[in-house]
């Protein structure tokens, strides 16, 4: 006879949460607290566990409940659906007269950061997918969000990976992709067309992860050379073997 198995987030007016479910999930402290289907998306609703006593950041007082928020996230696809997560954030009151922080809300960097619309899986998802040759517009439409949406979400991660040189460390193999970034006008979207620089370094079992090291404006030859010219003079040496880069060894 078939044995049904029960998904607890039947029982979530009980307080319990489903270990399934959080576990499909996959963020620590988070529970899923309700899963629908709406406009072609998975759309999931996920609360952090009931916090004790929560002090005020800045006085330290305690704080007083202030109800929810929902955060809306795109994040990255699951099951073949564009997925968003509604955060019901906790959000408290600083009841210390002489403080001015007064309401606050719960924030979860694991998640997403403040005020962002992508979770942070969903930047690194796009990222190392740029780095295999997507373009923003297709990973846009798998997300179900708008090409401006995904790139101020992609764009100062980008910027923070580009002022650390000490991921050109362990490069030995570099690969070049060319990317249309988009069909726009370029005032609008900046340059249309950019090269990719991807670190395809084998790892000890031989195998590459396509490491998305740089995105550059242009296409052009002369685009890539300066780039290489600029990694020259900071200190790699690099010969070109047909279309892939070698980082010379010292
Ligand atoms: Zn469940
Ligand atoms: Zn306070």
């Amino acid at each position: 006879m078939c044995q049904h198995t029960h998904c607890a987030l039947s029982d979530t007016v009980f307080g319990e949460y489903c270990r399934h479910c959080d576990l499909m999930f996959g963020v620590d402290g988070f529970h899923v607290i309700g899963v629908d289907r709406q406009a072609g998306q998975l759309v999931v609703q996920v609360e952090t566990c009931q916090p004790g006593l929560v002090g005020c950041p800045a006085c330290g007082v305690l704080a007083h409940s202030h109800g929810r928020r929902v955060h809306k996230l795109v994040d990255a696809p699951c099951f073949g659906w564009p997925v968003q997560v509604q955060w019901r954030k906790r959000t408290w009151r600083c009841v210390e007269p002489a403080c001015g922080v007064g309401v606050f809300t719960e924030q979860n960097e694991q998640l997403a950061k403040p005020r962002s619309l992508l979770t942070t899986r969903a930047i690194w998802w796009a990222i190392s997918a740029l780095g295999e040759s997507a373009s923003v517009e297709g990973l846009r439409r798998r997300l179900g969000c708008s090409w401006r949406t995904l790139w101020l979400a992609v764009k100062p991660v980008l910027q923070t990976m580009d002022a650390d040189q000490a991921r050109f460390n362990q490069v030995s193999i570099l690969g070049v992709d060319e990317h249309i970034w988009h069909h726009k006008m370029p005032y609008e979207r900046g340059p249309r067309e950019v090269t990719g620089m991807v670190d395809l370094t084998r790892d000890k079992h031989g195998d590459t992860k396509a490491r998305l090291l740089d995105l550059v404006p242009g296409r052009r030859g002369s685009v890539y050379a300066h780039w290489l010219r600029a990694r020259t003079e900071r200190g790699c040496q690099l010969v070109c073997v047909r279309g892939v880069v070698q980082f010379g060894k010292e």
